[in-house]
């Protein structure tokens, strides 16, 4: 018989598509499994500042379809102090929660990790970020659904761009990561991609701009990722106006357009097989992990290890872009 009696969930970051489903599949499956569930509004605030309230089944009904977060997310800086997560610990201690559901990305799960080891208390994460930037899982839950919303406005802009014959740099999110623009600019027909992980060099620029468009083509899409570096979309759309002064370029940034709305059938289907498994996860005994999937199988991955800065983007999908695009 498992030790853990009652869990908390909480949703924290940047809201993606499919935390909704998340929420629900961990809540009704540690119901099913004889806990209590206490959802805590707000994230971390909410943890701190004691917004709980105990949820039963029908409290997560309708909400698979919802993107956003229906628990809410914010920001909480105090919880990377030891002294906000003290306040937090107290608020565990009142509700008697034996171990807590996480549902964010990188930031969260960096928490989690300061908390679960700080008082030895089995946490438990739901990859939940449009970048699919997290270590030890091929998937994040609202990556699908954010690619599917990006793929449908670049094919928008397409009609603009072919019609008045003009050169488009498309800015979607994922600063640190470049799966967003690439697998989008893939999807979408697009010329290139511009991402974190390969450096734009003034050649490539040039390669792109002078040999798709105009030689072979009258109008052209390239992805950028949001970037302090490049300056995104803006300041790649004024390094091309430099080189050719000629071509008629035009930069839009998508925002967070790329962040809401229904989750696709992949992401509420992840997000469910994910919630399930977070609460198999701790009966199992697992503790300060986050749940991933790996070739469609689930697997646990240490915090340490989906925090870490490194997840790889595929070099083949880069290539085949290049040659896609000629
Ligand atoms: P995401 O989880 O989407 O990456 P954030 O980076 O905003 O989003 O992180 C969410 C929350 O996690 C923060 O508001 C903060 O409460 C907590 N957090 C982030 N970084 C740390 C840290 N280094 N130590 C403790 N808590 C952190």
């Amino acid at each position: 018989m498992s030790q853990i009696k009652s869990i908390g969930v909480l949703t924290s970051g940047g809201d993606a598509p499919g935390m909704n489903a998340g929420l629900r599949a961990v809540t009704r499956t540690a119901i099913c499994n004889g806990m209590k569930v206490f959802a805590i509004y707000r994230g971390y605030k909410g943890l701190i500042s004691d917004e709980v309230v105990e949820f039963k089944t029908q409290d997560v009904s309708n909400i698979i379809q919802r993107g956003g977060t229906i628990l809410k997310t914010a920001r909480c800086p105090e919880f990377a102090t030891p002294e906000g997560r003290k306040q937090a610990y107290d608020t565990i201690v009142k509700h008697q929660i034996d171990a807590l559901v996480v549902l964010g990305g990188d930031g969260t799960f960096t928490g989690a990790k300061a908390f679960a080891e700080e008082y030895n208390m089995p946490v438990v994460g739901l990859p939940c970020t449009i970048d699919n930037d997290l270590c030890g899982t091929d998937f994040t839950i609202g990556y699908d659904t954010a690619l599917n919303t990006v793929i449908e406005c670049v094919d928008r802009i397409r009609d603009t761009a072919s019609s008045h014959e003009r050169l488009f740099f498309v800015e979607v999110m994922g600063r640190d990561a470049g799966f967003l623009a690439l697998n989008a600019a893939i999807a979408a027909g697009a010329e290139a991609a511009v991402i974190p992980e390969e450096e734009i060099k003034k050649e490539v620029l040039e390669e792109v701009v002078g040999n798709g468009f105009r030689k072979t083509k009258n109008s052209s899409i390239v992805l950028v990722a949001e970037s302090d570096v490049t300056g995104g979309a803006k300041g790649i759309a004024e390094a091309a106006r430099k080189l050719h002064p000629e071509y008629d370029v035009r930069e839009v940034i998508l925002g967070h357009i790329q962040r809401g709305g229904t989750p696709s059938a992949q992401d509420r289907i992840l997000a469910s097989r994910m919630g399930v498994a977070a609460i198999e996860a701790l009966l199992e005994g697992q503790r300060n992990i986050m749940v991933g999937i790996m070739n469609d199988e689930i697997v646990y991955v240490p915090f340490s290890r989906a925090i870490k800065d490194d997840k790889p983007i595929n070099k083949r999908l880069f290539n085949a872009l290049r040659t896609l695009s000629i």
